[in-house]
């Protein structure tokens, strides 16, 4: 069952360490220095590394259930995401973030049901979730900023790109990012992918709308 991975490996060792040993090998010596944190879903439809075609040492990435940025909220607690955060600001001084999104997520179709479904549904073991439901209400509060009847796109569509630029409030309130957003050394970005079509939008806060950047041939 892994010997697809097996050969994929051999593959990459093949072409990163026997016909590029001196990027390995600087990487080695001199530590990784990637200019872009990408946050991205656990998804196995969305790696970062295979969409952006991304070398070693290129892209830090975060990947969670739904590429959700929780609040700044250093109370001691086990902050996965929080923490990588701080060490690809703090330390790494990356250049970019990116949420990257994406259509027909998992974990924003957990949330879309909390908007519209019976609260008196009883749950049985099989459908029961421990840690999912938490995790995803990161996004709940938008809710308040989408019409649940809206008829032009898909309700679920709607959450992800607002749980998008919910993420993206969310790392304004860690105080670094921030500064390093208002020393211009630290550009925020939210695109969303969109699967089926194969682009990617987006968001452009002056307009509040998700604008195509995939079309254009370079
Ligand atoms: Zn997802």
């Amino acid at each position: 069952m892994t010997d697809s991975l097996i050969k994929g490996f051999k593959n990459f060792k093949k072409h990163y360490y026997e016909r590029d040993r001196s990027t390995i090998m600087s990487l080695v010596k001199d530590g990784q220095k990637p200019k872009t944190l990408v946050i991205a879903c656990s998804d196995s439809r969305v790696d970062p590394a295979i969409l952006f075609q991304a070398k070693p040492g290129e892209i830090f990435a975060i990947r969670n259930v739904a590429n959700l940025v929780p609040e700044y909220n250093p109370d001691g607690g086990l902050h996965g995401v929080s923490s990588a955060i701080e060490y690809a600001v703090r330390d790494l001084k990356v250049e970019n973030i990116i949420i990257l999104g994406h259509a027909h997520c998992g974990g924003i179709s957990a949330l879309c049901k909390t908007f519209t479904e019976d609260k008196n549904k009883i749950e049985t073991e099989e459908t029961k979730r421990e840690f999912i439901g938490n995790w995803v209400n990161i996004a709940a509060k938008v809710k308040n900023n989408i019409n649940l009847n809206d008829k032009n796109e898909s309700l679920q569509h709607i959450v992800e790109k607002e749980s998008i630029k919910n993420s993206i409030k969310n790392l304004y309130t860690f105080p670094w990012v921030l500064k390093s957003i208002k020393d211009k050394k630290l550009n925020i970005f939210g695109w969303w992918f969109d699967l089926e079509n194969g682009e990617i939008l987006s968001y452009d806060d002056k307009d509040d709308k998700f604008l195509n950047i995939s079309k254009k041939d370079d």
